[in-house]
């Protein structure tokens, strides 16, 4: 039986880059071109995958927003302003994921269930947020990079989907807590590549991605992989071109673009992928189970 694995998109303004956002003023977004590519792609394969939003772009282009919903596409959230969590506290934090909330609520009808948080920021300093979250009700979080890069990651986390204990939040226990963390998917036990998405999918062949892929669901795990819908849009290519960024910016953020629909479309050629939502599902504490057990012992 193959391993459903999960498909996500991180909606945000091209520009929202870290490398890119102080140095573009007055950009055009491309989002509603970049996020039709990616509906398309997802329709002619039949698969339905998450959309983790940022809650100013929902506020701002609600319909489009609606539009990812009604293409039966799970609505997540992203943060309310794409802030990392670094430059936040437990009074902000809560404020991103109450306005968030609200706004892909507005725009869709109903409340995210998942979080994946900016610049996948839930760290050893910020672990606290995974017990917020799971206090603000949230299902599943899927921020947790399993490997430690320039920018984030946390070494030694679980490769594959758990259940933390707010106090124990990069650990996989037996008695975990009611969120589960759904990790982004590395490449090789020790190792650790990132596979996941984003820029290394842009800049790794698309044969490493999917043997990432097969090592995790060899091993019986489901891999995370993600994505921005602007990654698919050649004008954003030409976009971050002209922009007034250096050599290491522009690789970073523009390196593969016109390559990485073929990848994805490998990808579903290959394997099977799902929502974070239903994928976690697979791995939430069984309340029927919960339910019989209550009724023997008591
Ligand atoms: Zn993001």
């Amino acid at each position: 039986m193959s391993t459903t694995n999960v498909l996500s998109f991180d909606v945000e303004h091209w520009y929202s880059a870290t490398l890119l956002r102080d140095a573009v003023c007055d950009p055009e977004t491309h989002i509603g071109r970049s996020v039709a590519i990616v509906l398309d792609t997802l329709a002619a394969y039949d698969v339905r995958a998450t959309f983790f939003v940022v809650g100013e772009l929902a506020r701002e282009h609600p319909s489009l927003v609606a539009k990812i919903a009604d293409a039966g596409h799970e609505v997540a959230s992203h943060g309310h302003t794409h802030r990392p969590l670094f430059e936040l506290d437990r009074e902000t934090f809560a404020g991103e994921l109450a306005h968030s909330a609200r706004a892909i609520h507005d725009a869709t009808g109903t409340r995210p269930v998942g979080f994946r948080a900016p610049n996948f920021s839930v760290t050893r300093r910020t672990g606290w947020a995974i017990g917020m979250l799971a206090a603000a009700g949230y299902r599943y979080d899927s921020s947790v990079f399993p490997v430690r890069t320039p920018m984030y990651g946390v070494s030694g986390a679980p490769v594959g989907p758990y259940r933390p204990a707010s106090d124990a939040p990069f650990e996989a226990r037996e008695r975990g807590g009611d969120l589960v963390e759904l990790p982004l998917a590395v490449f090789h036990p020790r190792l650790r590549l990132p596979v996941a998405g984003g820029f290394y999918a842009r800049l790794l062949p698309s044969s490493l991605l999917a043997r990432g892929i097969a090592t995790l669901n060899a091993r019986g795990l489901p891999a995370t992989v993600y994505f921005h819908p602007w990654e698919f849009n050649p004008a954003v290519a030409r976009a971050v071109n002209d922009a007034d960024v250096g050599a290491h910016e522009r690789f970073v953020s523009a390196y593969g673009i016109r390559r990485l629909q073929d990848k994805l479309e490998a990808l579903l050629d290959e394997f099977a992928f799902d929502t974070a939502a239903s994928v976690a599902r697979e791995y939430a504490r069984d309340p029927v189970e919960n339910v019989s057990r209550h009724r023997i012992e008591g």
